[in-house]
């Protein structure tokens, strides 16, 4: 499928405002293996969106046009289009009933121009928006669709991920570009290929394309089908192969993230955690209970940066301290298991480490981290040495904490 975006918006041309609408759809088409051929940028003026329209692309499929669906008097977007495909406007109630609740939700009064948002062209399929007053539109001329969208960047996107998009893949499954996204974590990405460099020869000669994607403590792995689902069978297959191989490593596919992979164990084995941490100082807790639901399983936090909250709070020993140092095998085991205890929890994790940029020695340089995991079988700890970007390291212990923890309950 072959996509045109535009963006209409004065602001957009006079660079008050930087055009985000087409980069994320860009990204987003592309993900999907549709292609955005052109974007373009206008005037909020119904000559410059008529002529845009008379002038896409012989070649184009689609066309998503973002901006002035709002209620105020430069909004045109929705009268030009309603002329151009000769439609009237109608109260469409479901939209009505929306705004309506949208204003009442917000203890808002709503005015006749939110009522006149309701006032959309007979012609087109409404795209619903959850998050806004201003309804998508889905227009279809000569096999070609137009999708009006509001150009708030987050009504936009909601409107695209919950409406747009299901229904273009339903109108182009099989026709385009087949992925599917492996997400791998505490392994790089020189090294995993290295591993798997037989498995990437296989999948190069079964016509498939392999992508390496690389973020700090993740790689991903993505396989595409450039005929569309055919291969999906075939795709799975090679990736069950890396599950045999690397299972520590693999935490999901396409839009899983590992909070919600370690949520998934945890809810399975209905179990609670809670976290020691003294490096990572609440950032372990922060992705953790970062998503929906957490609360089922997350219990809670002891911060312990400073030894003496250590012995204080996660009452470890002060002789271990003295003897091995805070950032040790054996604190980070008195860290978690005392915690697990403290805090009444099935599962505990504890990071101690020394983040950077200063503050290493010969012994225990910078990047240097212990992570300790105490659960009802007994308590363990991993040593990690990550480098010196002291942002990155403690990102890069938590990242590896929560993998450590959800392939441990995998498997123990
Ligand atoms: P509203 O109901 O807010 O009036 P609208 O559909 O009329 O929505 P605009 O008035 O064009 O949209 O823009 C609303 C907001 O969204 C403005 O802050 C604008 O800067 C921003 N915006 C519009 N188009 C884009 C774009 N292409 N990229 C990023 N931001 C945009
Ligand atoms: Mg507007």
């Amino acid at each position: 499928m072959k996509v045109e975006v535009l963006a209409i918006g004065d602001e957009l041309l006079i660079g008050q405002t930087i055009n985000t609408n087409a980069a994320w759809i860009g990204q987003e088409m592309a993900s999907r293996g549709y292609q955005v051929q052109r974007a373009l940028v206008i005037e909020d003026k119904p000559e410059a969106i008529t002529k845009a329209l008379d002038g896409i692309l012989p070649s184009s499929n689609c066309i998503i046009i973002t901006g002035g669906l709002g209620p105020t008097k430069d909004d045109l977007t929705k009268y030009t289009l309603a002329t151009y495909f000769d439609s009237p406007l109608e109260i469409h109630e479901d939209t009505l009933s929306q705004i309506q609740s949208f204003f009442a939700s917000r203890n808002k009064p709503m005015l006749e121009v939110n009522v006149q948002q309701a006032a959309l062209p007979t012609k087109a399929s409404i795209l619903k928006n959850r998050r806004g007053t201003a309804a998508g539109m889905w227009f279809e001329q000569n096999g070609v669709i137009f999708i009006s969208l509001p150009g708030v960047p987050y009504e936009m996107k909601t409107i695209m991920t919950e409406e747009a998009f299901p229904l273009l893949e339903e109108r182009y499954a099989g026709a385009t570009l087949y992925h599917k996204t492996l997400h791998t974590q505490g392994i790089g990405e020189s090294f995993l290929a290295d591993q798997i460099s037989d498995w990437e020869d296989r999948v190069r000669a079964a016509g498939l394309g392999l992508a390496y994607l690389p973020s700090p403590g993740i790689v991903k792995l993505r396989l595409s089908s450039y005929t569309g689902k055919e291969n999906e069978a075939q795709i799975a297959a090679f990736f069950n192969e890396l599950e045999v191989r690397i299972p520590e490593h693999i935490f999901g596919y396409d839009h899983c993230s590992l909070e919600t992979a370690l949520g998934e164990q945890l809810l399975q084995k209905k179990a609670t955690i809670g976290t020691v941490e003294s490096c990572t100082a609440g950032l372990l807790a922060q992705h953790i209970a970062s998503i929906s639901g957490a609360s089922a399983y997350y219990q809670g936090a002891l911060l312990t940066y400073s030894n003496e909250l250590k012995v204080k709070i996660a009452q470890v020993n002060p002789n271990t301290l003295a003897k091995h140092g805070a950032v040790s095998e054996q604190t980070a085991i008195e860290m978690a298991a005392n915690g697990r205890n403290i805090l009444g929890v099935d599962y505990c994790l504890s990071t101690t480490g020394v983040a950077g940029p200063t503050g290493g020695s010969p012994d225990k340089p910078v990047g240097s981290v212990w992570v300790g995991l105490s659960g009802p079988n007994g308590t363990i700890a991993k040593k990690f040495q990550f480098g010196d970007n002291r942002q990155r390291n403690l990102e890069m212990t938590v990242l590896s904490a929560m993998n450590w923890l959800r392939y441990y309950l995998k498997t123990n």
